[in-house]
């Protein structure tokens, strides 16, 4: 087994991760990414993205993630294709990992950009029609239904901003809820009433999706939670909103998070609590969760790391300087 020492250990292989890793590798940090099971993160599931800045056409998501890899290696990164499963940081600088491999990881500095993962309901079709009918990202496909009959599944404020931000394209949104009252924001709820495109069903859950002849979405299946009935109900798109899911269980009762299980950072900053561990991504971001959005804060990572190998560096001087 081997030990891999860095001046970045970088944990994730998502736009946080590999925008932290350009930054890193040209301020000579020499940084590794550790990719985890997903390398290129959550953006390889989709299909055409439209909104990540630079690209005038449609790119794919698989295609731009490998852009990212390969521009991060070639300033300077190391990839590993390995899984974190143990870290320790309580001590400080340097901190340390350990790999599925059996590796070892050693990061004077650390930044975490394990990402966020959407909840699927698990039900069927839900899985097979991913990108042809079925998304969990409003903001990320709902250009794709302009002028289509729309559904979003859930009740709180993701699923009420998805469906209040899929007006923008559609006069037929329809939000389906499993209670017959909303979990949202008063203040969403008075906004989704208030507009004439949408409607709600209350007490419903999906118990399939369903493709047509076309392969693409068709319709839902409902059930009843109330009288256990079942019925249809025709979509072009269906926008599941039932929550995300950070991937932290690596840092709990290691590091503070918030309720939802997102990791804490300092106000407008990457910072974690403990010097020298910085946080990027949808990991710290249960607002925004864009690929712009967390390469921003991979490239705020980097800077702040290196910021901190220069105290670091600093200080020892001085140390010496007075031995
Ligand atoms: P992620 O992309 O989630 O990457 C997390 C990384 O961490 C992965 O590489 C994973 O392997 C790694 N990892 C996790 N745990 C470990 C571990 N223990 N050890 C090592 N590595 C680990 N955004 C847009 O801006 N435009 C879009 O069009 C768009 N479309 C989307 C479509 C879909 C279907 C989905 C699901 C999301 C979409 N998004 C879109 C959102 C966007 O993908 C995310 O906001 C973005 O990927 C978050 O980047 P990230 O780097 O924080 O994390
Ligand atoms: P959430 O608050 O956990 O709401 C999830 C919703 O999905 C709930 O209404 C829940 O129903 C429903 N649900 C969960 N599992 C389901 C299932 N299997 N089948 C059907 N429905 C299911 O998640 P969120 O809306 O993503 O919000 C997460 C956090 O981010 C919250 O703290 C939220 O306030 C915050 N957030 C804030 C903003 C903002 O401030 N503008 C925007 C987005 C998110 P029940 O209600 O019956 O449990």
């Amino acid at each position: 087994m081997a030990t891999h020492h860095t001046k970045m250990l970088i944990i994730g292989s998502g736009p946080a991760g590999y925008s932290a890793a350009i930054y890193g590798a040209r301020a000579m940090l020499e940084p590794i990414v550790v990719q985890g099971l997903q390398p290129g993160g959550q953006l390889t599931i989709t299909t055409d993205v439209e909104n990540y800045p630079g690209y005038r056409d449609v790119v794919q998501g698989p295609w731009l993630m490998e852009e990212m890899q390969a521009q991060a290696e070639h300033v300077g990164t190391r990839m590993m294709w390995d899984t974190i499963v143990e870290v320790d940081i309580a001590k400080g600088s340097p901190f340390r990992a350990i790999g599925d491999s059996g590796d070892e990881y050693i990061g004077d500095t650390l930044v975490i950009a394990t990402g966020a993962q959407a909840k699927w309901l698990g039900v069927p079709g839900e899985q097979e029609l991913g990108g042809k009918g079925v998304s969990a990202c409003a903001t990320c496909d709902g250009f794709f239904y302009r002028g289509k009959k729309v559904v979003v599944i859930g009740g709180g404020n993701t699923a009420v901003e998805e469906a209040l931000y899929l007006t923008n394209h559609s006069d037929d949104v329809t939000l389906i809820h499993r209670r017959d009252e909303l979990r949202a924001e008063k203040i969403l709820q008075e906004r989704l009433f208030a507009s004439d495109k949408t409607n709600t069903l209350w007490n419903k859950t999906v118990s399939a999706f369903v493709a047509g002849d076309n392969g693409a979405l068709s319709h839902l299946e409902l059930t009843d939670t109330v009288t256990g009935e079942r019925s249809t109900l025709d979509a072009d798109g269906a926008f599941v909103a039932i929550g995300h899911a950070p991937a932290t269980e690596l840092f709990k009762g290691k590091l503070p998070m918030d309720d939802g299980g997102y990791l804490l950072v300092q106000p407008g900053t990457p910072m974690t609590e403990i010097p020298g561990v910085f946080a990027c991504g949808d990991v710290m971001d249960h607002t925004y969760r864009q690929a712009v959005t967390a390469a921003g804060t991979g490239c705020m990572a980097a800077l702040d790391a290196e910021r901190f190998l220069a105290t670091l560096d600093f200080a020892k001087n001085e140390a010496e300087a007075a031995e």
